[in-house]
């Protein structure tokens, strides 16, 4: 289905509204209760019948910085110290104006959602999230982007916020000074639906979906696994082109380098974190996984036939099951267990020695081979989980300003559109190794918040 932008130069619509909002994920919701809040009316526009996007398919893990849910667990966090974070992951690549505007208003954003719309964050801290300084990641209590979704939709519904499902938003109407002047949608009977209004945000995520856009931005991806929702094809970046938009950062995106097959789960990286390994089918480990789980796609994919082992003993089965994702995953058969080394190399399909030569570098202390500290061995008996490289979600998309209003290449910026989320640039740079886990979330839920008080002004 085409995405088209029309020059005109007034819209006759049967409908208008303020603000209309392009995506109902955790963007478009965040950015909808919080014009509700201010007092403002809008629009979501959403493609699917149930909402869902990839916020859903998430672990809906969100990193924040100085939240009431930090403060009352004691955890000590600033913004500056956030931004940091993002940029040592980034490796100063990250757009700093961006870094500063979301870790400052990440707090605010999660707190408005927990006073004004009652959404319970509790921060996990059992865990240190690759590259994060502190404890800052947040969860809802049932800790899935299910249970996240449910709970912004549940809200959204009591503020009275007008989601228009089954509306797949195809052409946007500005008119020669490229102000916005409405969107057309499709609805499910073929219809052409149009609605006019001030201001447009795109919070329709990326383009994983797009096997075309993936191929020519994300070529080292092509052939992998995405795990993100199909509908994002990519909608705000084929308009952006049209209008003449800056698009930056596309080579950016969030891999993860433990999509389960052939179940088709999520794997927490938390495992690796903890102690846990990566071994391919000659039996040899490949990369430092306590790295991240983004860059880990790529070392992953490049072993043979693009597919490796999670190791990992009781200990570590133990603590994985404390994210309820892993245990669905565990109810999927993807664990397979093995009292010797022997058996699991049989397993495996490499041989015995060579296992357990590789498993006795696993011990207290630096590996040589690639750097890892390990803080102890693997005991048997040992389990073992095969995954893939799999692309979550693309980091690059229309450039914005802090207030996250939509730019030109010279910088100036278009009079009423907005973006945010994955529509949006990210705070990853142009690469897979600069995601900081929980960016996704970050950019959605402070760049939802940030655009709706530009959309509000
Ligand atoms: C398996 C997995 C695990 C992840 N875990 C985490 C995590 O723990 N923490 C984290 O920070 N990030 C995580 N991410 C990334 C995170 O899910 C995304 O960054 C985040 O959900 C983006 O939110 P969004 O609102 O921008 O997009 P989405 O939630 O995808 O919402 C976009 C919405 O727009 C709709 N849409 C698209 N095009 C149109 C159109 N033309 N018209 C109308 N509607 C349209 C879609 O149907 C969708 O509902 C994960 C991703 C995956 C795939």
């Amino acid at each position: 289905m085409t995405t088209s932008v029309h020059r005109i130069q007034s819209l006759d619509a049967p409908a208008h509204t303020a603000v209309v909002i392009v995506g109902a994920g955790a963007c478009g919701l965040t950015a909808a209760l919080t014009l509700a809040h201010l007092g403002k009316e809008c629009v979501i526009l959403e493609r699917d019948a149930m909402p869902a996007g990839s916020t859903a398919l998430s672990s809906g893990f969100v990193p924040a910085a100085v939240t009431q849910a930090q403060k009352t667990q004691g955890i000590h966090d600033s913004a500056d110290l956030f931004a940091n974070d993002i940029q040592l992951k980034a490796r100063g690549n990250a757009s700093s104006l961006l870094v500063k505007a979301y870790t400052e208003a990440i707090g605010p954003a999660m707190d408005a959602l927990s006073i004004h719309h009652g959404i319970p964050w509790q921060v996990i801290d059992t865990f240190l999230y690759p590259g994060h300084s502190v404890h800052r990641m947040h969860a809802v209590p049932e800790k899935t982007g299910a249970g996240l979704m449910m709970r912004l939709q549940n809200a959204a519904e009591s503020a009275g916020v007008v989601i228009l499902t089954q509306a797949r938003a195809t052409d946007l109407y500005v008119n020669h000074a490229d102000k916005a002047l409405g969107i057309g949608f499709i609805r499910p009977d073929g219809r052409l639906e149009k609605l006019s209004c001030e201001k447009v945000l795109f919070a329709c995520n990326g383009f994983g979906g797009d096997a075309d856009l993936v191929s020519d931005y994300l070529p080292q991806m092509r052939d992998a696994l995405y795990a993100g929702h199909i509908g994002n094809d990519g909608s705000a970046i084929k308009w952006g082109r049209q209008l003449g938009a800056q698009l930056s950062d596309l080579g950016g995106y969030q891999g993860h380098g433990s999509w389960a097959i052939p179940q088709g789960a999520l794997i927490t990286w938390a495992l690796m974190m903890e102690g846990a390994v990566q071994i391919n089918a000659n039996g040899e480990r490949f990369h430092d996984e306590s790295q991240g789980y983004s860059e880990a796609a790529v070392h992953v994919l490049t072993q043979p036939f693009g597919m490796v082992w999670n190791i990992f003993d009781d200990q570590l089965l133990k603590f994985a099951q404390d994210f309820p994702d892993f245990v669905e995953a565990q109810a999927a058969g993807v664990i397979r267990s093995f009292k010797d080394i022997e058996a699991l190399a049989k397993y495996i399909g490499c041989g015995a020695k060579k296992l357990a030569d590789t498993l006795n570098l696993v011990r207290e202390g630096e590996d040589q081979q690639t750097g890892r500290i390990f803080k102890r061995n693997l005991s048997l008996p040992l389990h073992a989980i095969r995954v893939t490289g799999a692309l979550f979600h693309t980091q690059g998309g229309l450039d914005i300003n802090a207030h996250c209003q939509v730019m030109r290449p010279d910088a100036s910026i278009f009079p009423n559109l907005l973006a945010a989320g994955g529509a949006a640039r990210g705070v990853s740079g142009n690469d897979v190794w600069g995601y900081l886990s929980g960016n996704g979330l970050l950019s959605a839920i402070a760049g939802g918040y940030i655009a709706a008080h530009t959309a509000a002004e």
